[in-house]
């Protein structure tokens, strides 16, 4: 028998819990949330569709971390599907339990406190919540408004998009948001491709496969999680290099949609997640634990000839950080406890900022209340923030911080996580959750299908609208919540006053990549 650590349970669901908290502005009881059933359901001519499949088995890896008893309820007639979604349910990570029911005959679902289905079908008898989706379209409805019923053009990105917004409802309900402060969303239509709730159409077929250039995915964590799923669901070829600094804990279980297997549980991310990927996908997937900085001087990231960035990151520094790779596209996903955002670089679009003027580094002037904070030196705090704390850092520290700097190395912290960390303990006069934040894994999710519904839009679209800035600014407000913005370019960044050297960079490893691709390709054909 193998040995399995045992997950701190109050851990894995302090996040979501702190989310909920916030929301309904009181504290709640973890006990009376998570014995709340919830039905996960759908629609026989919706579950054949690959879009439908995609949608419950979205659902499957997102709701089971947030509530307590979920039974799933089939309808016959879905083929092999029904043997997924057993094989999902008894892996999934849950702290409640995952039953899975099949209707030969009707269930009565009056004891559920929701029930989402994927499918077009609106019920006012029950706390019903419908979704699909179709092309670049999301839908969902909790009201008496049936979506459209088709669902034939295959997109997973939107089918993500489609399950986020589904899980969303289903926590509200599930967590006693009153409607008055969020209402249950009525019928909403979104588009991942014209980013707008009043779409004109599907949009584009997705091509049957898509060549990646050589791409690198940083941050593992809850949005990196969503974008490898996607990226398991797309059809794609190339070399894909995820980098992540962190390893997988407890308080990952209840936000990151991939991390079931408690084995992974104290290993890298990245390599974790390019492991998981690499069996499931058409890409060579490798992955790496470092920082960003290191990572991109190192030799795999040299090996590379990288032309797209997809970021699921928390910090600042490492976006400035992941900018200097200087690729053709650059797709920055990023979250809230409520929101999520999209930003894209483009070297053909440099009107637009970059990562390192759009997201600004904290103030130096900061460092006085910084080192009040934390009792680190000034050395300490001049330079990269994202860099790990040394025992270095603690000699030169005021005496009387150095045992909690000590239990902070012994965590792994950065200086910029330290600071926060010294600063909350410091406003309170308490000692915070360690690396408490209030987070949900389908506010990644969305954030992960707005990332690479830009990555693809600007791969295989690049005339469509260009949007630098995309905000879904509360998901519990639904799409209709949300704007697309320009923020110009800085004409004192590097993006501009360097523009000609990073052109002909890029340009260099366009040709490389084209003279690699005639030498490898009769090798690969033969
Ligand atoms: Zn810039």
């Amino acid at each position: 028998m193998t040995h399995r650590p045992n997950p701190n349970i109050a851990a894995a669901s302090s996040r979501p819990l702190g989310v909920a908290q916030s929301l309904v502005g009181k504290a709640l009881d973890a006990q009376t949330v998570f014995s709340r059933s919830v039905i996960l359901t759908g629609e026989q001519e919706t579950l054949i569709t690959k879009n439908g499949r995609w949608c419950l088995l979205d659902c499957l890896q997102l709701l089971p971390r947030v509530v307590g008893p979920l039974t799933v309820v089939l309808p016959i007639g879905i083929g092999e599907l029904e043997a997924e979604v057993r094989a999902i349910a008894a892996r999934v990570w849950t702290r409640g339990s995952v039953t899975v029911l099949t209707a030969g005959a009707p269930i009565d679902m009056r004891h559920a406190v929701a029930v989402l289905n994927i499918g077009h079908q609106v019920r006012n008898d029950l706390p019903w919540t419908s979704i699909n989706s179709d092309g670049w379209l999301a839908r969902c409805s909790s009201s008496e408004t049936p979506l459209p019923a088709s669902c034939g053009q295959a997109n997973p990105i939107a089918a993500l998009m489609a399950a986020s917004l589904g899980v969303t409802e289903v926590f509200k309900r599930v967590y006693g948001v009153p409607p008055d402060v969020l209402p249950q969303c009525e019928f909403v239509e979104f588009s991942l491709f014209e980013l707008s709730t009043s779409p004109t159409g599907p949009g584009p077929e997705l091509p049957e496969t898509i060549d990646l250039p050589d791409t690198v995915l940083i941050g593992g964590g809850a949005i990196g999680n969503g974008l490898v799923l996607l990226l398991s669901q797309l059809s794609l070829r190339g070399r894909l290099h995820i980098i992540d600094k962190q390893a997988f804990g407890d308080e990952n279980l209840g936000t990151c949609c991939l991390l079931d297997e408690l084995v992974w549980l104290t290993q890298p991310k990245a390599v974790q997640l390019a492991t998981w990927l690499d069996e499931r996908s058409g890409l060579v997937v490798t992955g790496e634990q470092a920082l960003v900085e290191d990572a991109r001087a190192g030799a795999f990231v040299k090996g590379m000839a990288v032309d797209l960035v997809l970021n699921g990151l928390d910090d600042v520094q490492a976006r400035h950080d992941a900018q200097l790779m200087w690729p053709s596209i650059m797709v920055d996903g990023g979250i809230n406890a409520i929101g999520a955002a999209v930003v894209t670089h483009r070297l053909d679009q440099p009107q637009g900022a970059c990562l390192r003027c759009t997201f600004q580094l904290p103030l130096v002037d900061g460092r006085v209340a910084q080192a009040k904070a934390t009792g680190l030196s000034f050395e300490s705090l001049h330079g990269d923030p994202g860099r790990l704390l040394t025992e270095a850092d603690i000699e030169e520290a005021d005496e009387a911080h150095k045992p909690w700097l000590r239990e902070q190395l012994q965590k792994g912290r950065t200086i910029c996580s330290t600071i926060a960390e010294g600063q909350a303990r410091a406003a309170l006069g308490v000692q915070l959750v360690a690396g408490f934040k209030p987070s949900v894994p389908f506010v990644a999710t969305a954030s992960a299908a707005l990332v690479v519904a830009q990555a693809l839009r600007s791969l295989l679209y690049p005339q469509s609208r260009f949007v630098q800035l995309f905000q879904m600014a509360n998901l519990f407000l639904g799409p209709h919540a949300s704007a697309g913005v320009l923020t110009p370019a800085d004409a004192r960044c590097e993006c501009t006053t360097q523009r000609s050297v990073i052109l002909r960079v890029a340009g260099a490893r366009a040709t490389a990549t084209r003279a690699t691709a005639q030498v490898v390709g009769p090798v690969m054909a033969a």
